[in-house]
């Protein structure tokens, strides 16, 4: 059988998502062994190969151009795309600084300047079209398997 080739992609956020994928896999990873390829997963491996994926998931929002290009690769390389986790769903919480009001705004302006940033930070549909989403903060684990669970058995 062949594998489902995934990525596992990780942008502005805490990682929070990883953490429960990585947490996942004590159970399933017999499972999931047979069944899937994680071609890119940095919290999984040292060695990842970026060349094409069936899914690619895609945690954290997007807060600078380098971080919109690497997305805009990542879709390309792609046939589907899920947003996973509030961060890449929503933006927040990752974005609450884009409600910030203009003292507060004023103040972060030296860091936005300085790491290049985004005045607003964006949801990953607002960069790139998205197939599916995770939501959840972090993300929620049952709709992750049904998620990955549907892209097994289309790919099989
Ligand atoms: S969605 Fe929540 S848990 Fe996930 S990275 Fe964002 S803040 Fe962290």
């Amino acid at each position: 059988m062949a594998k489902l080739r995934v990525g596992w992609f990780t942008f502005t956020c805490s990682e929070d998502s990883s953490i429960v994928l990585i947490e996942l896999l004590i159970k399933h990873y017999f499972e999931w062994k047979e069944k899937v390829d994680f071609r890119y997963c940095r919290p999984l491996k040292s060695k990842n190969l970026f060349d094409s994926f069936d899914v690619a998931f895609v945690e954290g929002a997007i807060s600078n151009e380098r971080e919109k290009q690497k997305l805009l690769e990542i879709r390309a390389k792609s046939k589907y795309l899920v947003a996973t986790g509030a961060c890449a769903c929503t933006g927040y919480p990752s974005a609450q600084r884009n409600d910030f009001p203009e003292q507060l705004s004023a103040q972060i302006e030296p860091f936005i300047r300085r790491w290049d940033l985004y005045r607003k930070v964006l949801r990953v549909d607002e960069v790139v079209k998205v197939d599916d989403k995770v939501d959840g903060c972090p993300m929620i684990e049952a709709r992750f398997i049904e998620v990955l669970d549907k892209y097994i058995t289309q790919f099989k």
